[in-house]
């Protein structure tokens, strides 16, 4: 926390909290990672950013990569950034992200534009009244850019050629209009006079870093100037939680974000579940190193007490349900327990309620609480933010794929002894969607013993594909299994004079009146009794083949074939002859 300076009066101002949004490939991530210095793009399956997680910038830090004079005052300690990942289905975690965030980063691809993504983007920004930058990115691939590493923009673009100059004016017009057909008035920031009303625009590469030094200080020195009363820091603790994730050893934690206030280990807190508000004792307070993203792997950091704002694990029991998008309600002494779990229970609703608002409206709302049935497959995620994204993406493509049981962390044999319910349930279901997480080689040795498939798509868009492939298959290995028992009826009138053989094999030429005659169909005659009052039924056993006239084995011969040639059948193996 630092001192604001400025309106007289001495205010510790706590730092800003920052998010980036914007369509999918629009380079989030890369600017992430040119942000924090670090390479978690490249490590990801498929691209994709899959987790929230949160890294800290100290202020010393953006002061030596922006050259920042040292008479040039900040009033912020440094700048958070959660990573919000850019996947559609991601949208509810991003909604959450930008629900907490004092400023976004609206990430644009210069050669393509405001994108699907984007739009939803600045819907999502001005319902929950969030200023945001434009990071218009991916300067770097305008036809003939000389790179400058590192550059403030200004620079990087003195260095171009007149040619590349005039395509970025012409492509920079272009944005500001389409961001002005959405509503939004935006500018060059170093050219907008309007700050307060117009939304600065930031050139930017994530590639070869020109333009992150502008971003790094508009988020230091811009974004207090704005909302210096939000950025007070106070003594409340205000705390949301991003995910639940299993950590070795520690079992379930929960990554949040302190906004505000202190959090100290024995702390009485009450965590918003789906079974409702859970109280329990911070045991430990943990954090990765600075400049570290939350998730990276790494020794963490034991805090016996954290002030705001900064990302933090937090260890305790009974967190494994916690419901991200929460707020986490400190007891403190002499507080009325039950008063405190009331406030629990209407900040489950509220979280509830935002989401019933939310772009999936409903879908989002029945996934926050993650229903189950009593049939449906098992599916296996790594965090709840996961699982919940996944869930919400399958109900997005419309993909009914009913879930009967949920668990986080590797998949053990436990997980496939509750998947093999379904084997006598409803077979096909019989199945883990496991994403982002191992399987124990028991579990997996388990599972191909006992028939239950265990599914590991490495992104969310290969869920449904890897999900329908694994029921087409079921359905024709039924399909197979059933050939040979089905029944399909048939009436087959034997022609006279034209039985060759009368046993072992039965030989003749029928007529099919009705149905179909199939290899395989069980076939018997009716002879009328003696004194023609009744019909006594003889077996003949199965038809085992059928053939045309011309010698042509086929399977099966449709009613209106009537020109059958001949039949054969004997007690077991009756062959039928058509044409
Ligand atoms: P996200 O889906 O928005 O997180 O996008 P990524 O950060 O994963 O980037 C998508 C692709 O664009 C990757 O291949 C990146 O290497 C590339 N990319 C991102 N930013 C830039 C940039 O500024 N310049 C260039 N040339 N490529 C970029």
């Amino acid at each position: 926390v630092a001192s604001s300076s400025g309106s007289g009066d001495e205010k510790e101002l706590r730092a800003p909290i920052c998010c980036i949004l914007g369509h999918v490939d629009a380079g989030k991530t890369k600017l992430l990672d040119c942000i924090r210095r670090t390479k978690v793009q490249q490590g990801e399956a498929g691209g994709i950013t899959q987790q929230i997680g949160t890294t800290y910038l100290p202020v010393e830090n953006i002061r030596e990569r922006t050259s920042l004079k040292a008479e040039v005052t900040v009033k912020v300690p440094g700048l958070l950034v959660i990573d919000t990942p850019g996947h559609e289905s991601f949208s509810k975690m991003r909604s959450r992200g930008s629900s907490l965030c004092d400023i976004a980063v609206v990430v644009v691809d210069i050669t393509r534009g405001l994108e699907k993504q984007t739009i939803e983007s600045l819907d999502l920004l001005k319902r929950h009244n969030v200023r945001f930058i434009v990071a218009l990115n991916k300067v770097d691939r305008l036809y003939g850019w000389k790179p400058c590493h590192n550059a403030p923009i200004a620079k990087a673009l003195k260095n171009q050629s007149v040619d590349v100059q005039m395509e970025y004016r012409w492509r920079l017009t272009e944005v500001v209009t389409q961001f002005k057909e959405n509503g939004f008035n935006t500018a060059l920031y170093y050219e907008n006079k309007k700050m307060k009303h117009v939304f600065n625009i930031v050139p930017t590469s994530a590639k070869s870093c020109e333009g992150i030094p502008d971003l790094l200080l508009l988020l230091v020195r811009w974004v207090p100037e704005i909302m210096i009363e939000k950025l007070v820091y106070d003594d409340t603790v205000e705390c949301t939680v991003l995910e639940v994730n299993e950590v070795k050893d520690l079992g379930a934690t929960i990554d949040v974000v302190l906004i505000n206030g202190v959090l100290h280990q024995g702390d009485q807190v009450i965590v918003c579940t789906e079974q409702g508000p859970v109280t329990t004792v911070i045991k430990d307070l943990l954090t990765p190193h600075p400049m570290k993203e939350l998730k990276a792997k790494g020794i963490y950091k034991h805090h016996k007490e954290l002030r705001a704002a900064q990302g933090v694990k937090i260890v305790a029991r009974g967190l494994q349900h916690a419901m991200a998008g929460t707020s986490l309600v400190v007891v403190k002494a002499g507080d009325d327990l039950q008063q405190c779990e009331a406030v629990a229970m209407q900040e489950i609703d509220r979280v509830i309620s935002m989401m019933d608002e939310n772009v999936e409206g409903k879908a989002i709302q029945e996934v926050s609480r993650i229903r189950t049935c009593k049939e449906g497959v098992y599916v296996q995620a790594s965090s709840i933010g996961t699982l919940e994204a996944i869930i919400a993406h399958l109900k997005r493509n419309n993909v009914n794929i009913a879930v009967s049981c949920w668990n986080l962390g590797p998949v053990n044999k436990e997980d496939v002894i509750k998947a093999t319910a379904m084997l006598k349930r409803k077979e096909e279901y019989a199945a883990i969607l496991a994403f982002d997480v191992k399987v124990m080689p028991e579990a997996a040795g388990l599972a191909a013993e006992s028939g239950v498939k265990i599914l590991m798509p490495d992104t969310v868009y290969k869920l449904v594909d890897s999900y329908t492939e694994h029921i087409n298959e079921y359905k024709e290995a039924k399909k197979m299994q059933c050939a040979a028992e089905a029944i399909f009826p048939c009436t087959l009138k034997i022609l006279p004079n034209r039985v060759y053989h009368s046993k072992d094999p039965i030989v003749c030429d029928v007529e099919v009146q009705e149905g179909v005659a199939k290899v395989g169909t069980a076939i018997c005659v009716c002879i009328p009794s003696k004194d023609r009052t009744e019909h006594i039924v003889h077996s003949l056993g199965r038809i085992s083949s059928i053939k045309t006239s011309n010698g042509n084995q086929i399977f099966s011969a449709k009613q209106g074939v009537v020109s059958i040639k001949e039949i054969v059948t004997n007690e077991l193996k009756p062959v039928f002859w058509v044409d």
